[in-house]
């Protein structure tokens, strides 16, 4: 099994994938198209965690033994890792949080508390997942700040015809998807880098979708803060990244308070560590952080142009085969424009059930607002249903997809 655009070895993809090699619970393949939610995991990333586990386990930056040294080592080679995947400057600026969600919490917070007065405007945009408006409408209330959006097109991407009157001097934060959870559309990060450094704002990128699908590069893209969770890269749960410029990463407060922030503590205040581990406070997550590397290695190894151009054709096939389902519309700009999400509604069929009958035929899809309540009420929907897809899924899972599709029509007597 290969694709046609590509040289990637699908058989050999799979194979790394265990989850893949065995029967759902219920003795059929796995036909996995909810890669959104989560990525499943190679090989080489379980085999990572049981190794840190059953070989030298110790908390990270704590031990002078051999065990402790070679976590101390193994965390800082994450770092490495993920500094060269988004081209960061150094590793300082890559700090280890639990996911995109406490990333992008930490920036709302520290640089929120740092820079916002009453007035100021933190500017996002329609299609943002819930993780990328709370924590903004939090800190915005406890600043006085004023959160704003870019408004999408009719085709589902940014509006940035107006971009000086929404980008103006009293925006301080712009903080966008990096690729919507739903819809799909990419967002180009420059146009908006520029104009906000023009106004002395900061840009805040949130990869947490698109650093599946592709390549970002924090310094040629002007970007200040880049967020992403290890686990929908193909890597644990329990671990995700900030990336932060160095100089806001100085300037700003830390988050939490605990061991390992400080440089010094005084029965009455404190002093902070430097970046990163000013706001790696606690324990960090210490397996889940070392296996994040054999993750990203395995995204590297294939490279993110030949993991696009598979993705694509998928993307192509599923609209194509999709759009001739009776009653079904899809959600989302040109093809050209979106990452390997198809967003979906069916014509007398509720999303829940929809996806329901979906997994009958052993097809996994999320259905529901996907944490976007913004869009569905902007769309007028309440829910819809997302198949989403990784580097390992076929153009055969495409075929299962629309032939499920068949089916839930005829259980629910559509057709
Ligand atoms: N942003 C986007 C665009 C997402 O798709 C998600 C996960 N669905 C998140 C943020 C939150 O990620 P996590 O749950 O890993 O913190």
């Amino acid at each position: 099994m290969s694709t046609a655009a590509t040289s990637l070895d699908l058989t050999a993809i799979r194979a790394q994938f265990p989850i893949l090699q065995q029967p759902d619970p219920r003795g059929r393949p796995v036909i996995y198209l909810d890669n959104g939610a989560s990525a499943q995991k190679p090989q080489r990333v379980i085999d990572k965690e049981i190794e840190v586990y059953s070989r030298h386990y110790a908390n990270a930056y704590r031990g002078v033994y051999e065990f402790g040294q070679i976590v101390d080592d193994s965390v800082e080679a994450t770092r490495q890792t993920v500094r060269d995947l988004i081209g960061a400057e150094s590793q300082e600026e890559i700090v280890f949080t639990s996911g995109t969600t406490m990333s992008l919490n930490l920036v709302a917070s520290c640089w929120g508390r740092h820079t916002l007065k009453p007035g100021d405007e933190i500017l996002l945009t329609e299609m943002e997942h819930h993780a990328n408006i709370v924590p903004w409408q939090m800190i915005a209330e406890q600043t006085g700040a004023v959160v704003r959006y870019i408004p999408l097109t009719s085709d589902y991407r940014l509006d940035l015809s107006d971009l000086p009157g929404l980008i103006t001097e009293r925006t301080k934060i712009v903080a966008v998807t990096g690729m919507s959870n739903v819809l799909g559309t990419l967002v180009d990060p420059r146009p908006l880098a520029d104009a906000v450094h023009q106004v002395g704002g900061v840009l805040v990128v949130d990869a947490a979708q698109s650093i599946l699908h592709q390549q970002h590069h924090v310094v040629n893209d002007g970007i200040d803060f880049l967020t992403f969770s290890g686990h929908k890269i193909y890597g644990p749960s329990g671990v995700g990244v900030l990336y932060g410029k160095r100089e806001h990463l100085e300037a700003m407060p830390p988050f939490l308070g605990g061991g390992h922030m400080i440089e010094r503590v005084f029965p009455d205040h404190s002093t902070w560590s430097p970046p990163p581990a000013k706001f790696e406070a606690g324990t960090l997550p210490i397996a889940q952080a070392i296996a994040l590397k054999p993750a990203i290695e395995f995204v590297q190894e294939l490279g993110y142009a030949s993991i696009q151009a598979h993705e694509h054709d998928l993307l192509v096939k599923a609209t194509e085969q999709l759009s001739e389902v009776p009653g079904l519309k899809i959600y989302g700009p040109g093809l050209d424009h979106k990452g390997a999400i198809v967003t979906f509604t069916l014509e007398g069929a509720h999303p829940q059930d929809l996806a329901f009958l979906l997994n009958k035929k052993g097809v996994c899809v999320r259905h529901g607002h996907h944490c976007t309540m913004p869009l569905h009420d902007k769309l007028g929907l309440t829910a819809t249903v997302r198949a989403s897809f990784g580097v390992y899924n076929t153009a055969e899972e495409v075929d299962q997809l629309t032939d499920a599709l068949h089916y839930a029509r005829k259980r629910l007597r559509l057709s």
